[in-house]
């Protein structure tokens, strides 16, 4: 028995799309030449870049859910380029520095294929807002400010009724803003990747792989109507790598909550007084995200869970007791929107690792994986995605050289129970420390 992602149907982002096209179905005895499994940004990237170097070959990109259910298509849509606290924080400064091109890589790519394809997608050079409500935070921009001036990196700060005039509330001390993030609708910009694949690539989806077997020749990938073989599988499954046998101690399943409200109208636009389309990350990383989206609605992130049984849909009373919490944040920053409601919740699931490491990278005869992002996924995917299939095929760069210095093997964690009762009692702790910042 194997987890298989479950990802709930509430997800604002996926029901705000128009209907998707009728997908295909994995079925009877199939060959590929390359199987990439998982079709969230990696898995996208991956089966994109194969095709540009292979482009005679058959390559089969196979999702259990739709296209953009999965976490990448429920995510908060910030595209960024300063990687993650914990990375900025590394010793090494050509690291992070690696990091960041990496990251403008991934940003360069996905605009060009945006703009090549019309992707309608909210795609947006908004840059990117941290922001802190109390001394807590504001220690930590002080921090952030140190950092970004030791990457040569461009901020400004943004206080007082300058920041109101943006977010709309005066809920914030201070901000500091990074110009070169992006934001997008993950939903919209995954399914319009998906439906813009070269030729070679035949998509399934609702067509989950339940076992994978070694054979003479490659691999057989059985779905539960079908099966696959393949001499080369590229896995962008996440957290899902481990339920092949790969990483297996080494990948730790975090689930993430989002609410958002519907659409303002003319007379709620003008109490919320703020701009469109920007996003707010929290100076102390256990905060709480807020984004207003260029279609006027509000979203609000927070809450980190550690979801031994991940893949399944949290329930119904879980949800609302999210959206209860979420109400809260959302009021306390506008209380003059009381009126307005949240129309969806959703929870969605990735990886981190213990020791912050991203794998990248050979498993097995013939299997290649990108596990593991930490977080933040949209640009990683996408970059990690392409540069795996570089490697696949022996190409050379620069690029790929800079991936490599900066992945390296997830450290192995406790046994269950130690090891939920560890995260588990590390999430309380930072949310506790955290309070004044959520
Ligand atoms: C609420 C929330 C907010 C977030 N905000 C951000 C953000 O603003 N910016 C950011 O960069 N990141 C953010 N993240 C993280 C980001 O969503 C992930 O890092 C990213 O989606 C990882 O992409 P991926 O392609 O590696 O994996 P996924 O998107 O998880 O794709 C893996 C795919 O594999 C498929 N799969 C798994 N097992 C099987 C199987 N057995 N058979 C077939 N298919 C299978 C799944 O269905 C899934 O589609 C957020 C996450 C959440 C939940």
């Amino acid at each position: 028995m194997i987890h298989l992602p479950h990802d709930d149907n509430t997800c604002g982002w996926y029901n705000a799309l128009p209907k998707q096209p009728k997908q295909a179905l994995l079925t009877g005895a199939q060959k590929a030449d390359y199987v990439v499994l998982g079709a969230g940004f990696a898995g996208l990237a991956m089966a994109r870049r194969l095709a540009e170097h292979a482009p005679n070959a058959r390559i089969a990109l196979i999702d259990a859910q739709r296209i953009g259910q999965g976490a990448s298509g429920r995510n908060s849509g910030f595209v960024i380029d300063l990687p993650h606290k914990f990375s900025l924080e590394h010793p090494d400064p050509a690291h992070k520095q690696r990091l960041l091109s990496l990251n403008r890589f991934a940003i360069d790519q996905l605009a060009s294929l945006v703009a090549k394809y019309n992707i309608d997608c909210q795609w947006s050079a908004a840059g990117k807002y941290q922001g802190a409500v109390g001394a807590r935070g504001e220690a930590y921009l002080d921090h952030f400010e140190h950092l970004m001036t030791d990457l040569g990196e461009p901020f400004e700060h943004v206080t007082g009724t300058d920041l109101a005039k943006v977010l709309g509330t005066n809920y914030y001390s201070r901000a500091i803003y990074t110009p070169g993030g992006y934001l997008v609708q993950p939903a919209a910009l995954a399914c319009g990747l998906g439906a813009n694949l070269p030729k070679n690539i035949e998509v399934f989806e609702h067509s989950p792989i339940v076992r994978l077997e070694k054979e003479q020749g490659g691999w057989l990938l059985q779905g539960e109507h079908g099966s696959i073989k393949t001499p080369q599988l590229l896995l962008g499954t996440s957290i899902f790598t481990r339920e092949f046998g790969f990483l297996k101690n080494r990948l730790l399943p975090v689930m993430t909550f989002a609410s958002w409200t519907r659409p303002l109208n003319d007379k709620e636009m003008q109490q919320y007084t703020g701009l469109l389309d920007w996003g707010l990350t929290p100076a102390d990383h256990a905060g709480t995200t807020l984004r207003m989206t260029a279609d006027r609605r509000i979203i609000i992130r927070n809450t980190y869970q550690h979801v031994a049984k991940y893949g399944n849909s949290i329930s119904d009373k879980l949800r609302q007791e999210i959206q209860n919490d979420h109400r809260k944040v959302f009021l306390a920053r506008y209380p003059q929107l009381v009126d307005v409601p949240f129309t969806h919740s959703w929870g969605g699931t990735y990886a981190i690792s213990r020791n912050f490491t991203n794998f990248f990278g050979q498993l097995d005869d013939g299997v290649f994986a990108s596990a593991c992002d930490n977080g933040v996924g949209v640009a990683w995917g996408t970059v990690s995605g392409t540069l795996l299939a570089d490697y696949v095929m022996g190409a050379t760069s620069q690029s790929l050289d800079d991936i490599q210095q900066v992945t390296g093997m997830p450290s192995l964690n406790p046994p269950e129970p130690l090891l939920g009762l560890g995260v588990k009692s590390r999430i309380k702790l930072a949310k506790w420390q955290s309070r004044s910042e959520i």
